[in-house]
C-alpha cells in the first residue's frame, strides 16, 4: 500500500481539507508555501507518466478539485493565485510513487520554479 493509499484509508491521519468521489486532499505535512494542498486521485496511478487512457477521467478530476480548493482558499481572485505541480521521477524531486498535484498559494512563486 502506498503511504496516500493509507491516509485515504485513514491508517495514517493526515488533515483532510476537500473529498470527493475520484480524490481527496490534504495539507502537505512539510508545507513550501502559506497554502500546500496535495491533491490525490483514489486510484493509484504511480506517476502521471504511467497514466493510460482509461486514467483520463480520474485524471480531470484532479483539476476540477484543484479549481474547488483553491476557491475555498481563497486564493482564485485578481490579486492572488495558486501554481500547480506534479513531480515525476528522479530530476523532479518525486518522493510518493501515488502521483498527486501539489496545490501551492500563498505567497508570491518564482518562475521559473527551481
Ligand atoms: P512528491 O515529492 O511530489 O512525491 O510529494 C510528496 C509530498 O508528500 C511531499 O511534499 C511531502 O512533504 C508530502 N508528505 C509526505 N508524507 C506526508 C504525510 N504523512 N502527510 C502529508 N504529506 C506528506
Amino acid at each position: 500500500m502506498t503511504l496516500f493509499e493509507k491516509i485515504i484509508a485513514r491508517d495514517i491521519p493526515a488533515d483532510i481539507v476537500y473529498e470527493d468521489e475520484a480524490c481527496i486532499a490534504i495539507n502537505d505535512i512539510n508545507p513550501q508555501a502559506p497554502h500546500h494542498v496535495l491533491i490525490i486521485p483514489r486510484k493509484v496511478i504511480p506517476r502521471v507518466g504511467d497514466a493510460a487512457a482509461e486514467d483520463q477521467a480520474a485524471l480531470g478530476a484532479l483539476l476540477l478539485a484543484a479549481g474547488k480548493i483553491a476557491r475555498q482558499l481563497g486564493v482564485i481572485d485578481t490579486t492572488s493565485g495558486f501554481r500547480l505541480v506534479i513531480n515525476h521521477g528522479h530530476d523532479a524531486g518525486e518522493t510518493v510513487p501515488h502521483m498527486h498535484v501539489h496545490l501551492l498559494a500563498g505567497r508570491g512563486l518564482e518562475w521559473p520554479p527551481g
